[in-house]
């Protein structure tokens, strides 16, 4: 079944981008955000989606979101096992979190500074934390949570 549909995503991302080949245009774009929905969305290919990657344009601050599929897919930018990391997470705040997880966190400020970060690096694959350890890991996680867990319907869209 192939329902993300190339056609509908090019002319979505096209007029919101400068260059007017899409094979250029969609380098403009980064990535400033995900979010994960608990009520079904639609990607501008069309496909229903949960995960939700918000893009901005480097050049005219355009701003826009597609499902985890498409900015892989189609936009070129690797999310790698991100939404994998969150969902883990979510599912147990005591969770570690992956090295793209981790990445992600750090580089959108949703880690206070350099020693949580290292903190999470260093515990990534930790099977057992000390109290002390498992309380600071909670603490971070319910944090990135809160940045990326959409539980209201339509919120992500009041950006
Ligand atoms: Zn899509």
């Amino acid at each position: 079944m192939e329902s993300h549909n190339f056609e509908r995503l090019k002319a979505h991302i096209l007029p919101l981008s400068v260059s007017k080949v899409f094979e250029t245009a969609r380098l403009e774009w980064q990535l400033v955000g995900v979010e994960i929905s608990e009520e079904f969305d639609q990607c501008p290919c069309g496909q229903d989606i949960l995960d939700h990657c918000y893009i901005r344009n480097r050049l005219n601050r355009a701003t826009t979101y597609v499902g985890n599929v498409c900015i892989n897919r189609f936009v070129g930018i690797d999310t790698g096992n991100l939404f994998e990391g969150l969902k883990r997470i979510q599912a147990d705040p005591s969770a570690n979190a992956n090295d793209d997880l981790i990445e992600h966190a750090y580089r959108m400020g949703y880690l206070y500074d350099e020693k949580e970060y290292r903190f999470l690096k260093q515990t990534k694959l930790k099977r057992k934390l000390s109290p002390a350890q498992l309380n600071w890991k909670q603490k971070i996680n319910r944090r990135i949570l809160n940045q990326t867990i959409v539980q209201r319907r339509g919120a992500h869209q009041s950006r």
